[in-house]
């Protein structure tokens, strides 16, 4: 097959992989893409039991109402400063999708989520990457002088697992002439949010997902929210129908049953201080984490051969092969009994 027949910027780039998928039914402890090991919500479930052929039978609502209504009361904000997504994933997309181009910029720290390189890459934007500072200490000063028509921040980053403070991103976003992006897919494990920016700043949107703290990734759904001048352009670039019927029901279901979903954070919570102390025994140095992961450096700087062996044992973790993540592993908080399996795991590899 003919290679003209991709655009330049499809032809030269590589491929954006995902974490491994191996599917339900497959005997293995699955840490390696940050989900909840719990189950949904009781209420989720018992809704999908009760679908009937009529919700299928017609197109959904266009803009997701029921999931918005659900999230505005949650969240408390108007239902149209709510865009709603295909996953996050989609949310991000809408916003490369409209507001970049070739010799528009599109700025975010380095190392951060994968997805906001290969999303720039497709539209062919200007893409500027900066490097976190020592420590993980966020590079404020670079990203203002930057000034990108996009700015991405994910807070808490992935894979650092470490939040940047509001404060900081006020002041990112007062000094943007662009717009700012602020991911908090993995919100729900942290100490504070930024939701608040978007009524102060009109080119804030944060995003967030019901695939972590909700324990849906399957459903894909996630949503933006921002103040309606900046939403109306993303909407004019989404599918008519992104949402199916079935994930705004259940997604809207799950958001109101707050008290679930933080039951599940605890507990993910806990696991984490305690993973974190085991893992620290056996001579790893764990970075502190706002989120459902851990990144964490081996004692011999053995991380590939430890993915490897994980793997072979049927333990899967996320290895990233690039410069300055290759001597660490992204391990998710999986439930306990997962857990001290790893951690038992990890001390039969290394003794
Ligand atoms: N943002 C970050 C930082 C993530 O790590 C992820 C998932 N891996 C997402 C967004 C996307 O999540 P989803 O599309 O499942 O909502």
């Amino acid at each position: 097959m003919s290679n003209n027949y991709f655009r330049h910027h499809i032809r030269t780039m590589a491929s954006y992989a995902p974490s491994e998928q191996p599917q339900p039914g497959t005997e293995i402890i699955k840490l390696n893409s940050n989900e909840n090991p719990y189950p949904p919500a009781p209420g989720v479930l018992d809704l999908l039991k009760n679908i009937n052929g009529e919700w299928l039978r017609r197109y959904p609502e266009p803009l997701g109402g029921e999931f918005r209504r659900a999230a505005s009361q949650v969240l408390g904000v108007p239902h149209d400063w709510i865009i709603v997504g295909n996953g996050s994933d989609e949310v991000l997309n809408l916003v490369v999708r409209a507001c970049s181009e070739p010799g528009r910029k599109v700025v975010y720290p380095i190392p951060t989520y994968v997805l906001y390189n290969t999303l720039s890459q497709i539209q062919g934007a200007e893409i500027i990457e900066i490097p976190y500072r020592e420590n993980d200490t966020f590079p404020a000063e670079e990203l203002m002088a930057a000034d990108g028509n996009v700015t991405f921040i994910a807070s808490p980053n992935s894979p650092s697992g470490q939040i940047v403070p509001t404060k900081d991103l006020s002041r990112l976003a007062s000094q943007l002439s662009g717009v700012l992006v602020i991911d908090e897919a993995y919100v729900d494990f942290a100490q504070e949010n930024a939701l608040d920016l978007v009524k102060e700043y009109d080119n804030v949107i944060v995003i967030r997902t019901l695939s972590k703290g909700y324990s849906l990734a399957g459903l894909r759904l996630g949503f933006g929210v921002a103040n309606p001048r900046l939403l109306d352009g993303l909407f004019k670039v989404k599918d008519s129908y992104n949402i199916d019927a079935i994930a705004c029901a259940l997604g809207a279901v799950a958001i109101t049953d707050q008290a679930y979903k933080n039951s599940c954070v605890a507990k993910v919570k806990a696991s984490r201080t305690q993973l974190a102390a085991d893992l620290k025994q056996l001579g790893f140095q764990v970075g502190d984490s706002q989120t459902n992961f851990l990144l964490v450096q081996p004692p011999l700087g053995n991380a590939q051969y430890l993915y490897q062996q994980l793997k072979e044992r049927r333990i899967l973790v996320r290895y990233f092969p690039q410069p300055g993540l290759d001597d660490k592993l992204r391990i998710t908080v999986g439930t306990d009994q997962q857990n001290q399996v790893l951690v038992e795991t990890l001390r039969q590899i290394c003794s």
